[in-house]
């Protein structure tokens, strides 16, 4: 039989390309967003399609509907995003995972949460395994999405200790692709159209900070792999690439793979901003099966075509 899955967040990044694979796997997909950060153009391949439904919808409210599945993506992920209305950030991570596990609790059916690397925060353990508890500051400008994170976290534990929910967690590194928006405001699309513009490139701080990149399309193998363990699996689990650049690795290699003859130029650190990151990726291994394939420089091969593209459209 059919199953009709949710997938809050849907006309974002993530949540556009796990429509798209929902769909593709025979599922019937129901997206809800609200359009905060998403689009409709991320969908628009989607919206022909039987199986694909959209609901324009704001995850604070309460959400009636049926579905056998529920993925919960809905948040903005980019720093100048969830930044711009703080309040609404964590009200969409802690009221939006309230209402999106009531409805669990209700249909009695799986959800799993898009949670973060960023419960890390900035670490003293390196490479991060899910053991720890993280260095996060509650009072920063990043705080709105690191604890609002967290206490979703809590919330889904919460949910299946008191009324056994079938629950799974995973902790997302930092995800690039195509359906980026180009004014995103993340290092890899800052970087891509920067160079594409031959525009400086723009690096905080002095550039040796490090992240892990994972390509979207692994990223998704690795959501769909963790909502298929058995239930005894909850998570949480670090999906991400077991290997780390620093920002300043990343602009050589988008300036090498663009060609261009952009410049390099530094600016101020944000607050709070996390020197290190790589996850411990062994649990993603043992409980899914999932090692992400795609290296660095292949990803963004694809990532540049795709932005070579909306530069072209933005042209004419
Ligand atoms: P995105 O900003 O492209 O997508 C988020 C989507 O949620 C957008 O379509 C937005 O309109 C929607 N949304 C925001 N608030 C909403 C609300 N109140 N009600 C309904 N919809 C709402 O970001 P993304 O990169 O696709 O991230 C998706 C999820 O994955 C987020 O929960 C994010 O925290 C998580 N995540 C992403 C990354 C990454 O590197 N991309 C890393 C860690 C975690
Ligand atoms: N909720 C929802 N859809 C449902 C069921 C519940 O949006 O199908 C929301 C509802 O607004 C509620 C929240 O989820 O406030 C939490 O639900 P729960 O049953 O845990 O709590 P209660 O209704 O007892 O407050
Ligand atoms: N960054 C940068 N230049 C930019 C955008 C970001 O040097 O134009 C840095 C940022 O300070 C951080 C890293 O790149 O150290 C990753 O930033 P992003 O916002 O993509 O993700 P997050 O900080 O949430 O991991």
């Amino acid at each position: 039989m059919t199953r009709i899955v949710l997938v809050t967040g849907g006309a974002g990044f993530l949540g556009s390309h796990l429509c798209e694979r929902l769909i593709n796997n025979g599922d019937e997909v129901l997206c809800v967003d609200n359009f905060f950060t998403g689009t409709r153009e991320n969908i628009s391949h989607l919206l022909d399609d039987r199986r694909f439904e959209l609901l324009r919808h704001d995850v604070t409210f309460p959400l009636y509907v049926e579905v056998d599945r529920i993925y919960n993506l809905a948040c903005p992920a980019s720093p100048i995003h969830y930044q711009r209305d703080p309040v609404q950030t964590t009200k969409t991570s802690v009221i939006g995972a309230i209402n999106m596990l009531g409805l669990a609790k209700r249909l009695k059916c799986p959800i799993l949460q898009a949670s973060t690397s960023e419960v890390y925060g900035d670490p003293e353990v390196h490479p991060q395994p899910e053991s720890y508890w993280g260095r996060v500051n509650p009072l920063g400008v990043r705080a709105c999405y690191d604890e609002g994170k967290r206490c979703a976290e809590t919330l889904f534990f919460d949910y299946r200790r008191q009324h056994q929910l079938q629950i799974k967690v995973a902790r997302i590194f930092n995800t690039y692709g195509p359906r980026m928006s180009m004014n995103d405001g993340r290092v890899v699309s800052n970087f891509i159209v920067q160079a594409l513009r031959g525009d400086p490139i723009t690096i905080f701080g002095d550039g040796a900070q490090t992240r892990s990149f994972c390509y979207v399309a692994d990223l998704i193998d690795g959501l769909v792999g963790l909502m298929n363990t058995p239930p005894t699996f909850t998570g949480p689990v670090n999906l991400g690439r077991p290997d780390e650049f620093s920002m300043l690795e990343l602009a050589k290699t988008v300036i090498d793979l663009t060609g261009s003859r952009s410049q390099v130029v530094y600016q101020p650190l944000p607050q709070d901003d996390p020197r290190v990151r790589k996850p411990d990726a062994g649990l993603a291994k043992a409980a899914i099966g999932w090692e992400p394939k795609t290296q660095l420089r292949e990803g963004l091969k694809v990532t540049i075509a795709y932005f070579e593209t909306q530069l072209r459209r933005e042209k004419r």
